[in-house]
């Protein structure tokens, strides 16, 4: 399956992406981690990604778009993947609309986790204590939720109008929200 796994910061897609991934047999690749990871190497990509990623900006969309085309280039996705993080506005969308057209391919399905942006700050900030990310002071944390409400929100209806979204209710115990994403995808698949 092709999955691109879209909310909210703190909604908890990295962790049910991960989980999603080793029940579906398809990588989770997560844009957020792919910088993160740049950035401890203290590559050309992790310098020129790092101003935007602790502001909480979008990287911009040239070099998001290169690495994601990069990186679904690899064997390892031929069977599928499961987006996390990307795509995140209009021009990301676009890109990889391109990008899978040209291998005569698609997105079976874009799953919306759903969630309540109080519990979401609060998500962050005790994230911020427990993993030590720069990008989880209080104001990068408000900026990114502006960031997602106008640059990715959009997104809902844009793939909603093609069919495609599957919203789940991503509140709650990790574990439910785990079951309650397995079963939408089980019913896609049936
Ligand atoms: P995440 O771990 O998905 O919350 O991403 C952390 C940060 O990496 C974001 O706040 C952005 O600065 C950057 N980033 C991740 N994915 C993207 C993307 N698709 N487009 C632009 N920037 C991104």
């Amino acid at each position: 399956m092709r999955l691109v796994l879209l909310g909210p910061p703190g909604a908890g897609k990295g962790t049910q992406a991960k989980r999603l991934s080793e029940r579906l047999g398809i990588p989770a690749i997560s844009t957020g981690d792919i910088f993160r990871a740049n950035i401890k190497g203290g590559t050309p990509l992790g310098q020129l990604a790092q101003s935007y990623t602790s502001a909480g900006r979008l990287v911009p969309d040239e070099v998001t778009n290169d690495m994601v085309k990069d990186r679904l280039a690899q064997p390892d996705t031929e069977n599928g993947f499961l987006l996390d993080g990307y795509p995140r506005n209009a021009g990301q969308v676009e890109a990889l609309d391109a990008l899978l057209a040209a291998v005569d391919s698609g997105l079976d399905a874009v799953v919306q986790l759903t969630a309540d942006t109080d519990e979401l700050v609060a998500r962050l900030l005790n994230r911020a204590t427990v993993e030590g990310r720069e990008d989880d002071s209080e104001d990068v944390i408000r900026h990114r939720q502006e960031v997602y409400l106008s640059e990715t929100a959009p997104l809902v209806d844009l793939y909603s109008a093609r069919g495609l979204l599957v919203a789940v209710d991503g509140m709650g115990d990790i574990d439910d929200v785990t079951e309650r994403l397995q079963a939408a995808l089980s019913a896609l698949e049936a």
